[in-house]
């Protein structure tokens, strides 16, 4: 018997199979879909195995499989079909598509690793008369009569006896050791949680059907209860003997959505995110291997969980952009979920306060199935929006806070009420410049002013990590005029302990989130009300149900706003109707406000009024004027060499490559150069495709990217659906 086995090696080139022989000892156990090593070059190498054949007939001299590297890792027959599928949309190497769907800590190097988890226990081996005479015999032995009286009872954990009379009854053979698997995230208690749901809750639950396979938009304001909705659905696909995925756009929001989970399901839940660790991550994708659980929760990789007998796919707030990955391969959950949901013929559920554009559009076109929730749960009422000029305020000399938030934060303090502050930029401030010659702190490597931290007193570069110390004068003039401006998470926090020393505040960002269960600690704190005011980047605008929070103010509504994309009024728009969405789910009344130096924006009244459909109809007739998604689709390309007149050149003739094959109804933009032009000393340049149908886009995609396969000069990078132009 022979195997093909795709080898896990990066360079393009080799992004093969190669036909191995399979000695008799792994015959039984070898499956496709297995990790395997094999020999290679004078190397020992991981690979997959993609297909199991009788017959071989070239002459060609083969080698054996040495091993397999765990019998339990192996991709079913979906997860094979869903890799070729990810590969072919997205034009990655066969093995970066395998590689991608198994968690990160599974991809075993040569050695095997080991990441199970036992507790050690000890029972009995001797008959009960045995014991009793043993215990008659050695009265005076007391603490070995003590674990012989409670092995009686059962076995119990090693550690919790005295270790030197454990060892003797071993040694007498009276008891024995038994080791047992744990998992790590383990021991939830489900509790009988009767609810009684909502006219809007109950019209989605009986439009959904469970033994269709349409895709559903559920279109719920804030505070709807669509995670009720998620929660029913799922214990109908487990009461039915089907499984469950759903995803979650952000790790911050896995705890609390997990914490409801396990508070329903107990331990019937898987979860998946970058915060956990390599132990539990195993246990994880072990639990779901063995077939223990009928739920998945998890962010976007976790929509390549191998689970068996699938039901149903919810994915919640699908307009996030974290469902994209942006580096290879650049995929989006949406599209492997759909392929999932054909697959498997179940339902897909895509739930949001404020749908993407394209989502919506194919709603309303009636190919997703429509369901919208309006209303609030109980008697909370959706939070009123003022629109604050920051102009006017900086006249008063009110540089960050304008006085409406300030009393407003102060009168929140007093009714011991909660405050969510947003401002989407971490770091203290963004801009170190110098008063005196204007110098200003730039990464050396990428086209970038340095974001200056001030708790490590450094300079950081956000793109390739580049750190300087900031010193006291200017590194050009020597003057002492450096000066900063701007503002981050940072600095906001010391300029709020300045006004309020008596608030007790505490700060969500990609700096104070780094170690292992901080998000969790955070929100867990908050939500006892540990701290009164929780300020924070983009992390904390969406999910977070906080019954005290009474107020949310958005420091610089403008941050995304004037960013030049053509997704930034959606972007603004579901951003700031998300935090505000945070403001008054209970019985208090929420308010938010939003500080700004463009009160006239027509994205910003969108949010005043909460306006969806409003904002929908705006941004669709721009895109339709300018040829932009969902009325066109758009493709990326974009060339990087470390020497600029080479990446020029390329995308040159890229460009008349492209206009050689694809169809005149194809537009093409540029070649520009890409934003940043420089990172990591690497230059940039970039063509834009825009095309409604153009059959012939994948194949010349594929073999531009098979030209530049063995340049190591120059690199190409082709994303189709790209998140930012
Ligand atoms: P959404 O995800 O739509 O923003 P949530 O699912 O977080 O809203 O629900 C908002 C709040 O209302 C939560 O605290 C939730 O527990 C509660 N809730 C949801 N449905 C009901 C219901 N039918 N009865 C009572 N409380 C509910
Ligand atoms: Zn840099």
């Amino acid at each position: 018997m022979y195997a093909d086995v795709l080898i896990e090696y990066s360079a393009k080139a080799i992004d093969q199979t190669f036909t191995y022989i399979i000695p008799d000892r792994l015959k039984e156990d070898l499956k496709i879909g297995m990790k395997v090593l094999v020999p290679f070059g004078n190397k020992i190498i991981n690979g997959f195995v993609t297909n199991i054949k009788n017959n071989y007939t070239d002459t060609y001299e083969l080698k054996e499989i040495n091993d397999i590297v765990d019998k339990y890792f192996c991709l079913n027959e979906e997860m094979m079909e869903l890799g070729k599928y990810l590969q072919a949309k997205t034009l990655c190497t066969k093995i970066a598509a395998y590689q991608t769907m198994l968690p990160s800590s599974l991809k075993v190097k040569e050695q095997k690793s080991n990441y199970s988890k036992y507790l050690t226990y000890i029972e009995l081996n001797k008959d009960i008369k045995e014991i009793d005479e043993y215990i008659e015999n050695n009265k005076r032995s007391k603490k070995q009569v003590e674990i012989l009286n409670t092995l009686k009872e059962g076995k119990a954990l090693k550690s919790s006896f005295s270790q030197s009379s454990v060892k003797t009854l071993l040694e007498k053979e009276l008891i024995k050791i038994t080791n047992v698997q744990i998992y790590r995230l383990n021991n939830h208690e489900a509790q009988n949680i009767q609810i009684e749901f909502s006219e809007d809750q109950e019209k989605a639950l009986e439009t959904i059907d469970l033994n269709s396979d349409k895709t559903y938009l559920l279109h719920g304001i804030t505070g709807s209860g669509k995670t009720e909705v998620y929660i029913e659905l799922i214990k109908r696909v487990v009461k039915n003997g089907k499984k469950a995925i759903l995803l979650v756009p952000e790790i911050s929001l896995t705890a609390q959505i997990v914490n409801k989970f396990y508070d329903r399901f107990g331990d019937d839940v898987a979860i998946f995110h970058s915060g956990l660790s390599a132990g539990e991550k195993y246990d994880e994708y072990l639990k779901i291997l063995r077939e223990e659980v009928h739920i998945v929760i998890g962010t976007r990789s976790a929509i390549f969980t191998p689970i068996t007998k699938l039901g149903l796919i919810i994915i919640d707030e699908e307009h996030s952009e974290t469902y994209k990955q942006d580096t290879t391969p650049r995929y989006h959950a949406r599209d492997m979920a759909e392929f999932r949901k054909n697959y498997n013929h179940i339902p897909l559920v895509l739930g949001s306060a404020t749908p993407s554009l394209e989502t919506m559009a194919r709603a309303l076109k009636g190919v997703y199935t429509y369901i919208p929730m309006n209303h609030r749960i109980g008697t909370s009422i959706l939070p009123t929006v003022q629109i604050i000029d920051m102009s006017e305020e900086l006249k008063k000399r009110n540089m960050i806070f304008s006085d409406t938030l300030k009393n407003k934060i102060r009168d929140r303090l007093i009714k011991k009420e909660q405050v969510i502050l947003l401002l989407n930029r971490r770091g203290y401030s963004t801009v170190i410049s110098c008063k005196s010659c204007g110098y200003t702190y730039k990464c050396p490597h990428c086209d970038i002013t340095l974001t200056y931290h001030k708790t490590t007193n450094n300079l950081r570069c956000h793109y390739c990590g580049y750190t300087v110390f900031k010193s006291e004068e200017c590194p050009e003039c020597k003057e002492k005029a450096l000066y900063d401006y701007g503002l981050g998470t940072e600095k906001l926090e010391q300029e709020l302990s300045k006004l309020f020393p008596e608030a007790r505040i505490v700060r969500m960002d990609a700096d104070t989130t780094k170690n292992k269960g901080s998000h969790e600690d955070i929100i867990n704190k908050f939500k006892d009300h540990e701290y009164d005011i929780l300020l924070g980047t983009q992390m904390i605008s969406k999910g977070l149900d906080f019954p005290l929070v009474t107020l949310v103010g958005v420091i610089n509504a403008d941050a995304t706003l004037n960013i030049p994309d053509f997704r930034s009024g959606e972007r603004t728009f579901s951003l700031l109707s998300q935090v505000a969405g945070r403001a008054g789910r209970s019985n208090l009344l929420g308010e938010v406000i939003l500080q700004t130096f463009n009160p006239d924006s027509f994205t910003l009244k969108c949010v005043q009024e909460q306006d969806y459909m409003k904002l929908y109809n705006y941004e669709m007739k721009n895109r339709h004027k300018l040829d932009y998604p969902p009325y066109y689709y758009l493709t990326s390309i974009k060339v990087a060499s470390k020497e600029y007149e080479l990446a020029s050149k390329e995308i040159t003739k890229i460009k008349n490559y492209l206009e050689k094959k694809l169809s005149n109804k194809t537009i093409i933009l540029g070649p520009t150069t890409a934003n940043p032009f420089r990172i990591n000393n690497i230059y940039r340049f970039q063509i834009i495709l825009k095309y409604k149908i153009e059959s012939n886009l994948m194949n010349t995609l594929k073999e531009l990217d098979e030209l530049y396969m063995t340049n190591n000069k120059v690199n190409i990078e082709i994303d189709n659906n790209p998140l930012q132009v």
